[in-house]
């Protein structure tokens, strides 16, 4: 199946998952974030990553400096609000004095990263010094009253009881303990930050290295490995032992042909979204995008 620019620009795409069972065993999907930091930490490619880890409130990620992998593993697993990530890029260099920094974030984080990195107008300090940045896919995200909210009125949980959160399959999962909580998509749409609608950018398009589940198996990841450095170090880790992959061939269900029908249907919301704001005279980010 021959696939467009829905996916931006990338050197190859494989399914894949850490080999390690402590990162299997608290990660979202294929570990790939932790297992690829951890790698770039112990191989002295990063000093640190400022990740999403936990904050005294349950389901509200705090941005976090990890230097070592247990740092790591504590914030691995997705958390469906914000996490600030690029605020603490700073803190990263200034505080913790580090000359390698790692990130993580959505594609909109990554968008930030790139354009402060193309005009480093005092940012120059941090711009330099980001060596490897991992971009997850994201079609939607919810401020953290939202989550609150629809959870405990829509679902008759308290969050604090969550212990895992998921979206998949047309749904929204919240889990807690072993048992599964479920909500169609349909009904959390009205929660979804309202920037998320003109959001062209589904597979962090500007990463050097992408990963999601979406086209994967149950356990394992999607990832594009988009910049040379990015492959680079994804190469070595693979050689390592630490992530094994296989090809996206036949066998690999569900396959690559869901996630392009997500990413193209994302560009094309974005899209009319962006012309329905343009028609009513409000300002549109990159309006020249759209103007095809
Ligand atoms: P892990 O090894 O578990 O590590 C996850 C890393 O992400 C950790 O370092 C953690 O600190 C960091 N992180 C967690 N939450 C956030 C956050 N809110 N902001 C920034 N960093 C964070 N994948 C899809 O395939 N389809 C989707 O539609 C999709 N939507 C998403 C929406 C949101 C809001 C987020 C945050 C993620 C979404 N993902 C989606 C990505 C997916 O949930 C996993 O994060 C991704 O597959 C990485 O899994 P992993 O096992 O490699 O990561
Ligand atoms: Fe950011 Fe886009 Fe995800 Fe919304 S949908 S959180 S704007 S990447």
């Amino acid at each position: 199946m021959e696939f467009g620019q829905e996916f931006g620009n990338y050197k190859n795409v494989v399914c894949a998952r850490a080999t390690d069972s402590k990162i299997q065993e608290v990660a979202q999907d294929g570990g790939i974030v932790t297992a690829l930091f951890s790698y770039a930490l112990d191989e002295g490619i990063i000093e640190g990553a400022v990740v999403a880890g936990p904050s005294d409130k349950p389901w509200t990620p705090k941005p976090v400096v990890a230097t070592s992998t247990d740092e790591l593993i504590a914030a691995a697993g997705t958390k469906y609000t914000h996490s600030p990530n690029v605020w603490a890029l700073k803190e990263a260099v200034r505080q913790y004095g580090l000359e390698k920094v790692g990130t993580v974030g959505t594609p909109c984080q990554m968008m930030g990263i790139r354009k402060m990195q193309t005009y480093p107008f005092s940012t120059r300090f941090v711009a330099d010094k980001l060596k490897l940045l991992i971009g997850i896919f994201c079609m939607e995200n919810f401020p953290f009253a939202s989550l609150e909210t629809f959870t405990q009125e829509k679902m008759g949980i308290s969050i604090e009881n969550v212990t895992k959160m998921d979206i998949g399959k047309g749904k929204f999962f919240a889990y807690t303990g072993d048992k599964e909580n479920t909500i169609g998509l349909k009904e959390t749409h009205g929660y979804e930050q309202a920037g998320c609608n003109i959001c062209p950018d589904y597979v962090a398009e500007l990463a050097d290295v992408s990963t999601g589940s979406v086209g994967a198996p149950d356990g394992w990841s999607t990832v594009f490995n988009r910049t040379d450095d990015g492959a680079d170090i994804f190469k070595a880790a693979v050689d390592a032992g630490v992530i094994e992959t296989k090809e996206f061939d036949d066998s690999v269900k569900p396959g690559l042909g869901l996630l392009s029908k997500l990413a193209k249907g994302k560009k094309d919301k974005s899209k009319k979204e962006a012309q329905s704001r343009m028609k009513m005279g409000l300002p549109v980010p990159f309006d020249k995008y759209y103007e095809y």
